[in-house]
């Protein structure tokens, strides 16, 4: 993108390949999606050919086998990298409404029997389908453990009933990963199904107005005796979700790559707009209190930064930092929550409007703090995971 983002740091595990990746991607969302994106956010939809366009690039076949459309290798680097790049085309909704599909392949790789990983990954990894998971209820999503939906087996079938909310992707999705109660009380108990749209007994309605991430949408789905036959039980009975616990790593991953990105629009954004507007005789850049800001959200996204790239190194190296993880969730979060405010700050007027960026980050901070697991619950599962 400009060259403000060059202020920052080198990534001392940069590769050839990986600069090869990220070049691909800014190129792609540089004259393929930024020009267009605050048109679709306002439209709330992006085109499906986006979907096909991307899928072609390989981005949503991270650490999926080739025999499934996939690319056969993982590299955290490069998923962050497009986190990142996506995060900053001027909408987050355009990168919600594409990259939702992932946090519902790594389970279907993971669990599906191998009829649906053939059938179904290469057409949600090429972006001619689209793959929601739901997990959150109307009665709520941090407490899991908690869930209502039920499922009972019937003969050669699974009988779903109750409702998910808040499923990006959900209006347009063929395929669903749903978590339902076949069990006792808590997490054991809990099991994921393979669920298709034109299943007996599955309907959805698109929830109403939303804060920001117009671009993409999230359904209410409702089961009512909702029939699948009994091979779109996924894994273990009543292990499902425990046995997806560790997916939910890259999903933060990627959230904390989608705040930093967030954090660079700010910074880019207050540094041009501060050297070409001028008050009281000089330019803004030239205010101290401007300069400040500008210095704390750079010295921000350079700590963010960092801890990305040591958590990706980790990861490529066979440890998942799970503490660190979500502490960089909320942590990232929290920063970027600064950069917004200060940004918006230092645009004034010019940054309420619709159709610039910062108007659109300052609207879309709270949905990266609350999805994918809230601060609270992700300083609980930190704290947890170190033991206390
Ligand atoms: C735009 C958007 C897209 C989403 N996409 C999906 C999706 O694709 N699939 C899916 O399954 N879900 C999705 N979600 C749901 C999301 O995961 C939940 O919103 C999130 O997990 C929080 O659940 P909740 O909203 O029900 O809040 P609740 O669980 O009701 O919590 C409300 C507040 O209380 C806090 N809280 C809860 N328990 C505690 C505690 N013990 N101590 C302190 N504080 C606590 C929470 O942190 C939160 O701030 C999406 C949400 C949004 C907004």
């Amino acid at each position: 993108m400009t060259s403000h983002t060059q202020f920052g740091l080198a990534n001392p595990f940069d590769t050839p390949e990986r600069k090869a990746f990220r070049e691909t991607i800014q190129n792609f969302v540089a004259t393929e999606i930024r020009p267009y994106a605050h048109e679709w956010d306002e439209a709330g939809q992006v085109p499906w050919e986006l979907h096909e366009k991307l899928g072609a690039l390989g981005v949503f076949g991270f650490g999926i086998d080739e025999k499934y459309g996939g690319l056969g290798f993982e590299d955290p680097f490069m998923r962050s990298d497009y986190a990142v790049t996506m995060a900053m085309c001027g909408a987050g909704g355009v990168a919600a409404a594409l990259g939702a599909r992932s946090i519902s392949t790594d389970p279907i790789q993971k669990l599906a029997s191998e009829d649906i990983k053939l059938r179904v990954l290469p057409e949600i990894l090429s972006g001619r389908k689209g793959g929601s998971l739901g997990i959150t209820e109307p009665g709520g999503g941090s407490d899991v453990a908690a869930l209502t939906t039920t499922a009972r087996q019937e003969g050669e079938e699974w009988v779903l009933n109750g409702s998910k909310t808040f499923i990006t992707g959900g209006m347009e999705s063929d395929y669903f990963v749903i978590a339902a109660r076949t069990g006792g009380p808590g997490l054991t108990g809990i099991s994921l199904f393979f669920v298709e749209a034109d299943a007996p007994g599955f309907t959805r309605t698109p929830l109403a107005k939303k804060m920001g991430w117009w671009a993409s949408n999230q359904a209410t789905l409702y089961f009512d005796e909702c029939r699948v036959p009994a091979g779109n039980l996924m894994g273990q009975k009543d292990y499902g979700f425990l046995q997806i616990v560790n997916n939910f790593n890259y999903e933060r991953l990627g959230l904390v790559g989608c705040a930093l990105g967030m954090m660079k629009v700010c910074l880019e954004d207050s540094i041009e707009w501060a050297q070409e507007r001028h008050t009281f005789g000089k330019p803004l850049i030239k205010h101290q209190v401007i300069r400040h800001k500008i210095a704390d959200m750079s010295a921000k996204i350079d700590a963010v930064q960092s801890n990305l790239w040591i958590m990706c190194a980790q990861i490529d190296a066979g440890n998942m930092p799970v503490a660190e993880i979500c502490k960089a969730k909320f942590a990232a979060t929290k920063a970027l929550e600064f950069c917004a405010s200060e940004a918006m700050q230092i645009l004034g007027g010019a940054g309420y409007l619709r159709g610039n960026r910062i108007e659109n980050v300052y609207r879309e901070v709270k949905v990266i703090a609350i999805g994918g697991g809230s601060e609270e619950i992700m300083k609980d599962l930190a704290m947890r995971q170190m033991g206390l």
